[in-house]
């Protein structure tokens, strides 16, 4: 019975109790004499009155017993709230300890990366790089787990903050669907892309959390799946005035989940079957933290999933829209929205991806899954307005079921007529390819990307659509004209693997009367430079044979054999991540373009270049000095002063005085490692050498400042180097266009 029933009984007894004494009272007070039939009843009254009274007394004590009983509960209670509170902060206390031991292992582990990679860049024999690139990939590995970890009891400590800016998120999507590409082809899978249209290219939110996300949950399926295909899918499942909530999908045809081991998925260290660690790798906290994580930007995650078909897991986030005028919507022009596409695969997924890419576009996407298809589509004598412009086909789609299109294709006489040819392909070798690219097909990438796909329509349809929207091709031709004997006298190599980049950044040269020559990758590029000077260099970073990176060190080399070690290097790159911009200009570039190229920056960088390597850098260097090309910019910077030499004489010496205070406090922090400092010292010479046009100074303070942001000590290490070069070059330059300045040289 508990406490509380108990007193209720008990003083209820009391009450009966009280009533009964007052009855026998009354009773006995009846004179004796009135009869002896009462005299019995009073004896009885009395014999039941001690009976109550014993009555009465073990009620008073079964009372107090329970009223002790209430005390000791009362204490226990108060002893477990201690304990649970003391659990609390002990928990508290060991998640924040969890937090700061994986950051402290964190950078020293930055160190052991960021050196294997430098090992990696010397003379090795092939034994040695074999185990530093084992060291490196087991340290990499090892830093994903401590990332995990830290994630985890940060969650925990009630630490994680999320970030709230502008992001693109189809570009992130796409690119984390590219980093995993690779490995998918690898061993043979699909990798599909559905993204709704409604889907905006940019939004407000958490990048980096979102991608964590989808990293894991593409990793995942790509890591349980053995054939068949990864579909990412990518909608809107709520809008509201300012917010949407983004619903993204991966589905995969892999191993599948148990019903009964579905609950415990989301759990930390929780993996379906406890080998999977030995069979697949990770350690179970992945899906721990894409819960957290989802949930803490609003949104929810959870899994379907049938045991030997597959499996999809799916989250939502919430993330604000971005103002109208910042969301801009994919420039097409009128006439490329009316061209007909044709899809052509015998993969579901692929139709349903690329139509999804096509409709995102705004233009009409057709398909055809089967030769009668695609034949009855392709009918020359339809009406212009249903003839097809552009076919895309998927080339790992099951070309038995086509047995036209390859007659349709090796007819030569016929290729003059027929519609552009897209070919979307994966990695790796394969039969078909070079056969359809050897007679004019363009391969894309897969998975298949919008900005990609409309570059390529762009590049296709109309190549100088990036330009003011006056009478599109004469202002274009006039403005090369314009450039009359500047632009036109420039020859450029341009390096660059995929045909269709080719052709685009091909077209827009041409459009500034710039005569080019095409080197597919790094080492057909330096056999060229070998034998001829160029004025400038557009290099892409991932090619075959040897990437826009390594080709760059060796130009770079005075030991190699190109005849122009200074000839200015612009990086072409998909991803300009301030990582990939801090690698190119480590490698020896001098400026970094991204794809999909714009004419009016590819004709800024090359002007900047092209003018600065005529001021300072070819002629100087040609003179056997060490000189840095475009080291600063003289002529902005004279024109920002009105004209006025003497007063850039007189600025020069208390830049300089400026410029070598910060340098000394540079190195100071960089030896001691105070990353804030370098930071601040950074950002102080990054402003003065913009103030007096140090382009390339400028630059280089700018990556060191990124280091100190990123908390890169190792990469900080590296740049001041190149920093220093950069503030001597600029130091010798001065002097070499102003002799009688009276400044020389400090280092
Ligand atoms: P890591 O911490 O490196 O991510 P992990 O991938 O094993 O390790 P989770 O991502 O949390 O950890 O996944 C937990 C478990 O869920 C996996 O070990 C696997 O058993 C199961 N699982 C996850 N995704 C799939 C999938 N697509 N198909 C089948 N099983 C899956
Ligand atoms: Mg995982």
């Amino acid at each position: 019975m508990d406490i509380d029933a108990t007193e209720i009984a008990l003083e209820a007894a009391a009450l009966a109790l009280g009533k009964t004494r007052i009855l026998i009272i009354e009773k006995a007070r009846i004179p004796y004499s009135e009869n002896r039939q009462n005299l019995q009843k009073g004896r009885e009254l009395r014999l039941a009155h001690d009976r109550l009274t014993k009555l009465e007394r073990q009620l008073r004590e079964a009372k107090n017993e329970t009223d002790a009983v209430n005390l000791q509960l009362e204490k226990a209670i108060e002893k477990a709230n201690t304990m649970a509170a003391g659990a609390e902060r002990a928990n508290r206390i060991k998640s924040e300890f969890l937090a700061n031991m994986s950051h402290e292992i964190r950078t020293p582990m930055n160190a052991v990366i960021g050196m294997g990679q430098l090992l990696l860049d010397t003379r090795l024999d092939a034994e040695q790089a074999d185990y530093v690139r084992t060291i490196t990939e087991g340290a990499e590995a090892l830093v994903q787990i401590i990332n995990d970890i830290l994630d985890i009891s940060k969650i925990e400590a009630g630490k994680l903050e999320y970030e709230q800016i502008d992001f693109p998120l189809v570009a992130l999507i796409e690119n984390v669907l590219d980093m995993m590409a690779q490995k998918a082809h690898e061993v043979g899978l699909e990798l599909a892309f559905v993204c709704d249209s409604r889907v905006p290219s940019g939004v407000v939110g958490d990048p980096g959390r979102v991608r964590q996300i989808l990293l894991n949950l593409v990793s995942n399926a790509i890591k349980f799946t053995e054939s068949g295909e990864v579909i990412v899918r990518v909608k809107i499942a709520d809008e509201e005035d300012r917010s949407l909530t983004v619903r993204f999908s991966v589905t995969d045809t892999g191993i599948g989940i148990p019903p009964e081991r579905r609950t415990r998925l989301f759990k930390t260290f929780s993996q379906v079957d406890s080998s999977t660690t030995r069979k697949y790798g990770g350690t179970g906290l992945g899906l721990a933290i894409s819960k957290q994580l989802a949930e803490g930007m609003g949104g929810s995650i959870g899994v379907h999933s049938e045991e030997g078909q597959g499996t999809t897991f799916w989250f939502t986030v919430v993330l604000a829209k971005q103002p109208p005028d910042k969301t801009r919507p994919e420039k097409i022009s009128a006439d490329i929205l009316e061209k007909n596409v044709l899809i052509i695969s015998t993969r579901p997924c692929i139709l349903e991806s690329v139509s999804a890419c096509i409709s995102a576009l705004g233009v009409r996407p057709y398909t055809a899954s089967d030769a009668e298809a695609f034949i009855s589509r392709l009918n020359p004598g339809a009406p212009p307005q249903d003839q097809v412009d552009l076919l895309i086909f998927d080339a790992d789609l099951d070309w038995s079921a086509f047995p036209l299109s390859h007659a349709f294709l090796a007819d030569v006489k016929a290729a003059q007529s027929r519609p552009p040819i897209l070919l979307s392909r994966t990695f790796g070798p394969s039969r078909e390819v070079p056969k359809w690219v050897s007679q004019g097909a363009v391969p894309l990438a897969k998975p298949v990307k919008r900005d990609q796909l409309s570059a390529c329509l762009r590049g296709i349809f109309s190549p100088a659509e990036e330009m003011p929207a006056i009478g599109k091709e004469s202002v274009v031709d006039a403005h090369a004209h314009q450039q009359g004997g500047r632009l036109n006298t420039l020859k450029v190599l341009l390096v660059e693997d995929m045909l269709v980049n080719q052709k685009v950044a091909g077209r827009m040269l041409e459009k500034l009367g710039i005569t080019y020559v095409i080197a597919p990758h790094g080492k057909r590029a330096l056999d060229i430079l070998g034998k001829e000077r160029y004025d400038l260099v557009l290099m892409d970073i991932q090619m075959p044979e040897m990437d826009g990176l390594q080709a760059t060190r060796i130009v770079r080399d005075a030991a190699s054999d190109v005849l122009d070690h200074h000839v200015p290097i612009i990086a072409l790159t998909g991803n300009a991540l301030k990582r990939d911009i801090a690698q190119c200009i480590e490698a020896g570039m001098n400026d970094v373009l991204a794809k999909p190229l714009q004419l009016n920056k590819l004709k800024a960088a090359i002007e900047r270049f092209s003018e600065a390597s005529k001021l300072y850098g070819r002629p100087l260097a040609e003179n056997g000095r060490t000189e840095k090309i475009m080291v600063f910019n003289r002529e902005d910077l004279l024109e920002r002063l009105g004209g006025d030499e003497t007063f850039l004489n007189e600025l020069w010496p208390i830049f300089l005085e400026d410029a070598e205070i910060s340098f000394r406090r540079l190195k100071a922090a960089i030896e001691q490692g105070d990353l804030e400092k370098i930071f601040y010292y950074a950002h102080t010479i990054k402003g003065s050498a913009a103030n007096v046009g140090a382009t390339v100074l400028r630059k280089a303070a700018l990556e060191m400042e990124m280091a100190g942001q990123n908390e890169d000590l190792v990469l900080a290490k590296v740049l001041y180097s190149n920093l220093q070069k950069a503030f001597q070059s600029l130091q010798e330059s001065f002097s070499a266009f102003h002799p009688d300045s009276g400044v020389t040289s400090t280092h």
